[in-house]
């Protein structure tokens, strides 16, 4: 059983679910709502309606060896697994549980690279709720479209995303920035408290967020084989048509397609698995 701290009111209200290391090195999330549950659990916060429910670690065997998972990544297969085989695959039935009980789940995760921007997934952009949610952070970047790039790509999105929309709830997915940074914990706080202050489940005022900018991502590549990237990217680095990204050990190269952003690159992906993401601003 995973650990799940549970704080009720006892007003009617939404059942707000905040979820940690999903991928187990990603400690930034955990230190956050460890945080907000000591708050929480000395009286310090008092949730003024509905509940507020954190589990701090998703992958708990993953997180204690401070790897992303142990058989396969869990963010791509919470389901309802009947006959599960995997580690993973029996976290996924617990998680899908907890996401068809609550109302709305906050997943926060963090990224690859030192000096990586924090950035929120709003998958489905027609979830007011989720808008609304999302235009409260503190947070300048918003990229929409990730579920469609899945679509026609040899690995399946079972997100907690998908799972929450297939379920009718609402999710987003926050990444918080570079997995050992100290701002990344702090903009897993900051979301923790604004989404609870802009649902009035805590009184006080929440942060001015900035503008934001809105990302559309438009595909992803796999690593087909060993190589490495043509340069140490960030995340949302800018990149041009014909730019040279990635090369492999037989020799050939990854080009750029098009203008725009390159997300999420990972130097140390495994063959077989994401790469890196391309976007472009809308
Ligand atoms: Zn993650």
């Amino acid at each position: 059983m995973l650990k799940k701290y549970v704080f009720r009111s006892n007003r009617a209200g939404y059942n707000i679910l905040f979820l940690g290391a999903i991928h187990g090195n990603e400690p930034a999330g955990t230190q956050a709502i460890s945080t907000a549950v000591q708050k929480f659990a000395s009286g310090a916060l008092i949730p003024l309606k509905g509940t507020v429910s954190f589990i701090p670690v998703c992958n708990p065997l993953a997180f204690e060896r401070n790897v992303r998972q142990i058989d396969e990544n869990l963010n791509r297969i919470i389901r309802r697994w009947n006959n599960p085989t995997t580690y993973e695959q029996n976290l996924a039935n617990e998680l899908s549980a907890e996401i068809e009980a609550a109302d709305i789940i906050i997943d926060l995760h963090s990224s690859h690279c030192p000096d990586d921007k924090p950035f929120i997934f709003n998958d489905y952009p027609d979830d007011h709720l989720a808008c609304r949610l999302s235009s409260v952070q503190n947070i300048e970047y918003v990229v929409e479209g990730w579920p469609q790039i899945y679509n026609a790509a040899p690995i399946k999105d079972y997100s907690t995303g998908s799972w929450a929309k297939i379920c009718g709830k609402t999710c987003l997915t926050v990444e918080c920035g570079y997995h050992l940074s100290d701002t990344a914990v702090k903009t897993a706080y900051h979301v923790i408290m604004n989404t609870l202050l802009s649902l009035d489940v805590l009184e006080g005022f929440s942060s001015v967020p900035p503008k934001q900018k809105y990302i559309a991502m438009d595909g992803f590549f796999i690593k087909t084989g060993s190589g490495h990237l043509a340069r140490p990217f960030k995340h949302l680095d800018p990149i041009s048509a014909g730019e040279l990204l990635a090369f492999y050990d037989n020799g050939t190269s990854v080009v750029c397609p098009q203008d725009g952003f390159i997300m999420l690159p990972n130097p140390n992906a495994a063959v077989g698995t994401e790469w890196f993401y391309l976007g472009h601003q809308k």
